[in-house]
């Protein structure tokens, strides 16, 4: 159905007929009268031998017959069903098209079945609901097992995957239609409140129309000039005291799911000047993904928005978002920010993002759960982060959950706040660098998965497996097939073909059908609509000669992409940085001893140790230079005794990161850093007033404080020893000769290139174990990895999540069978 009015589809869901009872009703009598007309027809053998024999009723069956075949080929194309009914040849083909007949209507009938199941959806009821509840054996948990509580709380390390059989696709009752073709994004914004430059200025395009089609052209940022001359406001930049949260029992909770009841929350919220904001998307049953809803919270009001029914009527909400006066408050916006492009054109000026204030504030963990028990000291539960979040009526437990993600983030606000501003200089260093990065988010278009070509050769490589030719082509043709076809039934890659079944099935080549399903467990629906079609590509790869296999050389991804909810990104676990290896924008410790002896936790292989440099200082984010005499002697004093004392965690980092930004202005007068070759033994964030307990002083100072040229030059010794190892990034003042007369100038330059080392992409979450502050959720949990916390890689869909669940009770089984093969006394 492709009726774009919603009133038109109210009253004729199909053209010419007044409900889908009429249509079936002529559509079964006109089958009735075709077939009694066919049964009519001379049969075959005498009487079709003897009537054939005039010319005339040759001629008129032989039109007719094509005339009816062309309608035949003409269904099967719409049903995507390869084979060609159309071909003059032979009576030896009939049984061929027969069978692609059978097989037409096989895959229609399916079509029809999941149709109907689809629309039964409509009917079910919440009791549906299936709560897939996923529980980690305790006593297979080995790995942290040391330091766990004796029983963990149960409705933490449950797992539940909220969903319901049959789901209404939300889709259907979108008004706008959705472009999933391989071209560039159009912004869907139409009007533009709070306008410095007018929308059509803002939009303006270049004059080469090509690039409009180039899948990689980027339209511009409405608000791009608006966020580029954004300032902060004084109120902003005051340290307030923060107004504790209401208890959400006592907050007046709003379900919005209509524009007049929408047009009331956008008149509330006008009162506010900060607001909380956070979404929650659905992207196994979409090509895209889908925002289902967006929950808003003031100091004194809850708003779930109900972003599926609303989704073309949320423009409004832009007067609040894009205001420059008011802060809009989210946690790990990344996402949001694409999502509010994508589905429902909002645009956010002035944010400040919890996450990145975790990050500056040095937090130990970067998640909203993190932040909420530090701060408000409620543990929550993010069991139904996973949920299926199309489901309507919303369940009263997902109400619940999706309120609480934003209840608390108004007063987490405040109080990180007043941390960066007691922690930061004069010049509020720290609050303006986590606004400044919440600004860079929301100054990301939003751009969709392009297909290219040789978009399989990505899969492939990650998949560390060795194809040869024919495997190869069957790979590029099955992605091919899949991008196409989650592009035009508007699912998920993962939902058509996942890849690890994808890789399978081009490993194996199966000759057989049937081996194509054993190949994928489950079936996935497409794959078994579209076998016939699946198995085509497979024998035509089978039957190519053997190539000797070049591939084009790799393409080194950007470490700068967000890796969050890209579900290429499923193969790469968090420590795998593989992909990124001689990268010549990334330095690699160059000290390769050092790591070795400082943590075995990281294996012995090298190659993955990267250590990620900012591109710029963290303090010179609004241009205010590193003031040197800003330290004063007290603060020199301070650092050097907190560098006396070792964090029980990051002394086991390979490099021990930098300095924190209030670190370094502390510290500034002792030492500087190399740019590439942070290594420290020292901790990094000496904290302010008593020190706490736990920062223990350092038994064996394997190395002692060294001046900057001190370290310089045994870096460059040892970059001299390992060249040809390791990938330095080498300029040309590190020639040999001239060596004394540019030592000076280079050590100036360093100065001022010096680079904080961000911490946001330390994985300090495997220490967690060490942490005496142990919390529930600290235990050892199997699905950890899927959990998104901090800047681990996630994957995105629920049948991934299933399936990760699978391998890793697999794989517990496994240990679990070899305790007990362990021979038992008698
Ligand atoms: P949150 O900001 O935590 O409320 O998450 C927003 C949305 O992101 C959720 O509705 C999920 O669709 C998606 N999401 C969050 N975490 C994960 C994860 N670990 N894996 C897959 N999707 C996630
Ligand atoms: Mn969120
Ligand atoms: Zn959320």
């Amino acid at each position: 159905m492709s009726a774009n009015n919603e009133n038109d589809e109210k009253s004729e869901p199909i053209a010419g007929f007044q409900d889908v009872n009429a249509f079936t009703q002529q559509a079964l009598k006109s089958v009735v009268q075709a077939t009694r007309v066919s049964n009519n027809l001379p049969a075959a053998g005498d009487d079709y031998d003897y009537y054939s024999s005039f010319q005339g009723v040759r001629d008129i069956l032989d039109i007719e017959g094509k005339r009816v075949l062309n309608i035949i080929q003409n269904v099967l194309r719409y049903h995507n069903v390869k084979g060609n009914m159309t071909s003059s040849s032979e009576a030896t083909d009939l049984d061929d098209k027969f069978d692609v007949l059978m097989d037409a209507n096989d895959h229609i009938l399916e079509k029809v079945g999941s149709f109907l199941d689809e629309s039964a959806g409509l009917k079910k009821k919440e009791e549906n609901l299936i709560i897939a509840t996923a529980t980690p054996k305790a006593k297979l948990t080995s790995t942290a097992s040391w330091n766990k509580k004796s029983s963990g709380s149960p409705s933490i390390s449950e797992y539940k995957l909220l969903t319901a059989r049959n789901i209404q696709r939300p889709q259907v009752k979108f008004r706008d239609k959705i472009d999933n073709e391989n071209r560039p994004f159009v912004p869907r914004i139409t009007e533009k409140p709070n306008a410095l430059k007018s929308l059509e200025e803002s939009l303006k395009l270049p004059d080469d129309v090509n690039m409009l089609e180039d899948p990689d052209f980027v339209y511009p940022h409405p608000y791009k000039y608006e966020l580029s001359v954004l300032k902060p406001t004084d109120r902003q930049l005051q340290d307030t005291e923060p107004l504790k949260p209401r208890l959400v029992e006592d907050t007046p909770l709003t379900f919005v799911s209509t524009v007049i009841e929408l047009s009331s929350v956008i008149d509330k919220l006008r009162k506010e000047h900060i607001v909380a904001v956070d979404l929650e998307h659905h992207s196994y049953r979409s090509f895209q993904g889908i925002t289902c809803l967006m929950q808003i919270s003031t100091a004194t009001d809850d708003f779930l928005i109900d972003t599926l029914a609303l989704r073309n009527d949320l423009s409004p909400l832009n007067e609040i978002f894009t205001h420059p006066a008011v802060v809009k408050v989210f946690h790990g916006a990344d996402s949001d920010i694409d999502w509010l492009q994508r589905d429902l054109g909002l645009y956010v000026v002035n944010m400040f993002d919890t996450g990145q204030a975790a990050r500056v504030l040095n937090h130990s963990r970067f998640s909203l759960a993190h932040l909420m028990e530090h701060y408000c000291d409620i543990i929550t539960d993010k069991q139904y982060q996973l949920a299926d979040w199309r489901i309507r009526p919303l369940p009263a437990e997902l109400m619940k959950y999706a309120r609480e993600d934003t209840h608390y983030l108004t007063y987490i606000y405040q109080r990180m706040k007043q941390e960066l501003l007691a922690r930061g200089n004069d010049q509020k260093n720290l609050l303006l660098s986590v606004l400044q990065r919440s600004t860079e988010i929301c100054a990301k278009v939003y751009k969709k998965q392009v297909f290219k070509e040789d978009s399989y050769l990505e899969l492939y490589r990650k998949s560390k497996k060795v194809f040869n030719s024919r495997q190869l082509q069957a790979l590029q043709k099955l992605y091919q097939w899949r991008d196409k076809l989650a592009r035009q039934e508007d699912e998920s890659t993962g939902y058509v073909l996942p890849n690890h079944m994808l890789l399978q099935i081009a490993d194996i080549l199966p000759r057989e059908q049937q081996g194509i399903f054993a190949c994928c467990n489950p079936i996935p629906p497409l794959v078994r609509q579209f076998l016939p079609e699946i198995h085509s590509f497979i024998q035509e790869a089978r039957e190519a000669p053997l190539l000797k296999v070049s591939l084009p050389q790799e393409k080194k991804p950007s470490v700068y992409q967000h890796p969050r909810y890209d579900p290429a990104h499923l193969l790469n676990c968090p420590h795998d940085s593989s992909h990124i290896t001689d990268s010549q924008d990334l330095p690699t410790i160059p000290d390769v001893s050092m790591v070795t002896k400082s943590s075995m936790l990281y294996g012995t292989n090298n190659s993955g140790l990267i250590v990620r440099v900012k591109a710029k200082p963290l303090l010179t984010a609004f241009g205010d230079k590193r003031d040197k005499r800003a330290a004063s002697k007290g603060q020199r004093m301070a650092a050097a005794l907190a560098s006396s004392f070792l964090s029980p965690y990051t002394m086991f980092l390979p490099d021990a990161g930098a300095p924190s930004a209030e670190s370094e202005a502390q510290s500034l007068g002792s030492w500087t850093l190399k740019k590439h070759t942070v290594k420290r033994k020292r901790s990094p964030t000496p904290p302010k007033g008593p020190l706490p307990k736990k920062l223990k002083p350092d038994p064996t100072p394997e190395k002692p404080d060294l001046s900057v040229r001190e370290i310089n030059a045994q870096q460059r010794q040892k970059e001299h020893q390992n060249e040809g190892v390791v990938n330095l990034r080498i300029t040309d003042d590190d020639k040999p000769q001239k060596k004394k007369k540019k030592k000076e100038k280079r050590e100036k330059q360093q100065d001022a290139e010096f680079a904080a080392f961000d911490y946001s992409q330390a994985d300090k979450n495997i220490f967690l174990g060490g942490d005496s502050k142990k919390k529930k959720h600290d235990v050892f949990n199997p699905y950890a990895s899927l959990k998104g916390k901090g800047n681990q890689k996630v994957g995105r869909s629920n049948q991934s999540f299933a399936r990760s669940q699978k391998s890793h009770s697999y794989k517990q089984d496994g240990k679990g069978g070899k305790q007990n093969s362990w021979p038992k006394k008698k």
